[in-house]
């Protein structure tokens, strides 16, 4: 019988980049085409409805029952010209992924017939059967009731058919069961306390919305290969596979030409998007063979993590439809450069003033530098909340190791920057200043716009980076939803503000200068957080010792970054804020322990299935093969030759002999262990075992499963080898 891989390398020669029909027109044609966006709404509802849901939306307002039926109808009427016949609540659960469960439009008449109808209730809130979704204990099964409810500030659209409501997802007793209502919460907290802080500034800020732009990693791989690796289609990675002789030494794939197939693909996948108004803007190779990244220009945070869950879906669909598959792992393959998902963000007020841009005079430069070194306070104080939001099992390949690495948290400004922030540190002084002191310092922070504009020293390897007019998160991995780690850093820096503003109304009321306080106060905060600042190489030992030194905490393992969720300046600032209630956090705390160990037990079971049912039997087969060999030569030739010349081929025949004995050997060890660990009934101890004693087990089989790679003959080795996966396409 033909091997699956043999299977699929033929087909892969036969496979043709498809041709898109070139569009006609500009993207600007069709930008936004299925999005019931405000120009949509103008044209298909009242004034009134109009005026509600823009109120709704700028200043949280509540709809009322009659305009919400308006809206409904108005919406149906544009969605069935844009060929929708169902409708969807679009949620996403805490799974990272998103979830819709579809409704025909259709109702039947009495004294038959039928029509589309869509009622405002079903529009604002559903009760899907969704028990299945994690709820980490926040819903017993007697109460299992899950409801979805409207968010309208992230439009409606219409996609392959059917109309999706982007909404929430929260329990009976009204507990959150996903991402975006903490996350609507949190920017809701940010926008209160940074426009108060604004107005220290400029009494008109009445607003500040949060600006993310995130760019997406992911690899693709041929259809064929990839059903050919079991590993791959039930994991999301390769669990084996020797790394191959060529990878990414070269770096000639990073920015390179992107091939015809791939580049067809990017094209469709841009058209479906900007049709969603995903304003994908980037495409480029990136470091390793076959990874490839694409950025939109940035858009308030809420609308912007809609949009990238959004496109992840529609990245799969277009890539099934030119033969390919899209890994969004953040490390599939070994040895290569794993996927993040880097987190652009900053603040702007509502007239479009980013707070993270230097301004024009001093004022608005003090400004920036209040939100600039805030923000890096923040993150100094909830550093390891921000870790632990990132974490998964997925992003564990990269979380303390060699790529953005989030082990330690530590903010990079540039050394201009940081300079300039050590000698506020040192001249700003409790005291009166005197006219003259003030005007020098004022005179050195009107510098800053210059200073930014040939800071080119950009540094890649630190996980919270300052690139000229916003914060780079790039301890994101490429899986999961933005929205995870946002939540922690849009509440963190709300918290920050509010204490920011607090001290400098405090010393305004001894009678100190607002400008002076404001100084003083950041003079305070600039030294406190210093510790986090690092320029240097975060790769390197050097930073670990130093980091070590200055007492900054570090976290290596999965669970235990969980752990943040729970300490007590985590519960008391989501309280403070409303954004998570502690029962909320034991909630999340569950569910990701939960996850952790349900990723992990399926990765040991492929891999058990993939070792004993592929890789032994073909091993077995090839040591036949090597034993006829041997007894031959044998028989031919006189036993001084014939030791000689069946030297390698003994020596095979053990190695073989032996890697099977380990893999057997660690096989068996590892579905003790697992039997073991789940005995135990508490999920933050089960997933801390996993991490330390099942993945050890998942790495040595792997590691004999390699060498055996190398041994076999390569015309049966039955999966898809490395070079393939990652150079044929
Ligand atoms: P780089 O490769 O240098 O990191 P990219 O062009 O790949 O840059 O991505 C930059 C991202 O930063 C884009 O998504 C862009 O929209 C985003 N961005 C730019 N300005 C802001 C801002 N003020 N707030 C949030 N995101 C921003
Ligand atoms: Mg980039």
């Amino acid at each position: 019988m033909v091997s699956l891989r043999e299977k699929a390398l033929e087909e892969l020669l036969r496979r043709e980049p498809s041709r898109l029909s070139p569009t006609e027109g500009k993207i600007s044609d069709i930008f936004g085409i299925n999005v019931f966006d405000r120009i949509k709404m103008k044209q298909y509802l009242s004034e009134e409805a109009f005026e509600s849901v823009i109120a709704a939306v700028d200043e949280g307002r509540r709809i009322d029952r009659k305009i919400a039926n308006q809206v409904a109808a108005g919406m149906k009427v544009w969605a069935l010209e844009r060929g929708a016949s169902h409708y969807t609540h679009w949620f996403h659960p805490l799974t990272d992924s998103t979830a819709e469960k579809h409704d025909a439009f259709f109702e039947l008449q009495q004294g038959g017939g039928a029509i589309e109808r869509f009622r405002g209730e079903l529009l604002v809130q559903q009760e899907p059967d969704a028990s299945s979704f994690p709820s980490g204990g926040l819903r017993n099964t007697f109460e299992a009731r899950g409801y979805t409810a409207w968010d309208p500030s992230s439009p409606a659209f219409v996609l392959d058919g059917t109309l999706c409501i982007p909404t929430v997802f929260i329990s009976y007793t009204g507990e959150a069961l996903d991402l975006k209502t903490p996350h609507l919460r949190s920017l809701l907290a940010l926008d209160t306390e940074a426009a108060q802080v604004c107005q220290l500034f400029d009494k008109d800020v009445k607003k500040v919305n949060v600006t993310l732009g995130w760019e997406q990693e992911y690899f693709l791989v041929d259809e064929g290969l990839f059903i050919a690796r079991p590993d791959l289609l039930l994991t999301g990675r390769t669990l084996m596979g020797h790394v191959a002789a060529k990878d990414q030494q070269l770096e000639d794939h990073y920015f390179g030409s992107i091939p015809d197939r791939i580049g067809a693909f990017m094209k469709e996948m841009e058209l479906e998007s900007y049709k969603l108004s995903i304003p994908v803007k980037t495409r480029h190779n990136e470091v390793a063979p076959h990874q490839f990244e694409c950025a939109p220009i940035f858009e308030e945070a809420n609308l912007a993590v809609d949009h990238n869950l959004l496109l992840m879906s529609v990245m799969d669909k277009v890539a099934r439809r030119h033969k390919l598959r899209v890994l969004f792992h953040e490390k599939p393959f070994k040895g290569v450069n794993g996927s993040g998902k880097h987190c652009n963000w900053s603040m702007a007020t509502h007239t479009g003033v980013n707070l993270l841009s230097p301004g024009k005079n001093p004022r608005s430069n003090i400004q920036f530098l209040t939100f600039l070194v805030n923000t890096m306070k923040a993150v100094d104080t909830h550093g390891m909340l921000l870790l632990a939001s990132v974490a998964s099992q997925s992003n564990s390949h990269r979380l303390g190791a060699n790529e953005a690495p989030p082990a330690i948290m530590s903010v990079f400004i540039g050394t201009t920057l940081s300079a300039m922030l050590d000698s506020l540190e040192e001249r700003v002084s409790d005291k009166k200043m005197t006219p003259g002191e003030k005007t020098e310092i004022k005179l050195d922070i009107g510098k800053i716009p210059e200073i930014l504009l040939d800071n080119t020293d950009r540094n890649r390897t630190s996980p919270f980076a300052f690139t000229g007019n916003r914060f780079e998160l790039r301890a994101m991995g490429s899986s999961g939803s933005a929205a995870a780690p946002l939540i922690a850093l849009n509440t963190a820096v709300a918290e920050q503000l509010h204490n920011f503003r607090l001290q400098v109304e405090a010393l305004i009321e001894k009678g100190v200068k607002k400008d002076e306080a404001i100084l003083q106060v950041l003079r305070t905060v600039i030294a406190e957080c210093k510790k986090i600042r690092f320029e240097g190489n975060g790769y390197s030992q050097e930073w670990q010792d130093e980091a070590t030194k200055r007492g900054l905490p570090m976290i290596n393992d999965v669970p235990t970054a969980f752990k943040s969720f729970l300490s007590p300046g985590s519960v008391k600032m989501f309280n403070d804020y409303s954004v998570l209630s502690e029962r909320e956090l034991e909630s999340r705390f569950e569910i990701r322990n939960e996850t952790f160990v349900k990723k992990l037990q399926i990765e040991a079971r492929v891999l058990g299935d993939l070792a004993i049912n592929h890789v032994v039997p073909t091993a077995l087969e090839y040591q036949n093969v090597l034993i006829e060999n041997v007894k031959g030569l044998k028989e031919l030739f006189p036993t001084g030759d014939y030791l000689k010349l069946a030297e390698t081929q003994l020596l095979s025949i053990r190695k073989i002999s032996e890697h099977i004995r380990q893999i057997r050997e660690s096989t068996i060890n590892l579905v003790e262990k697992r039997k073991e660990i789940n005995q135990n009934n508490d999920v933050f101890e089960r997933a801390t075992l996993y991490s330390k004693e099942i993945n050890p087990v998942i790495e040595d089989i792997r590691y004999h499963i390699d060498k055996l790679e190398l041994i076999v003959d390569d015309k049966i080795w039955p999966l898809p080898k490395y070079r393939e996966l990652l150079f044929l396409h």
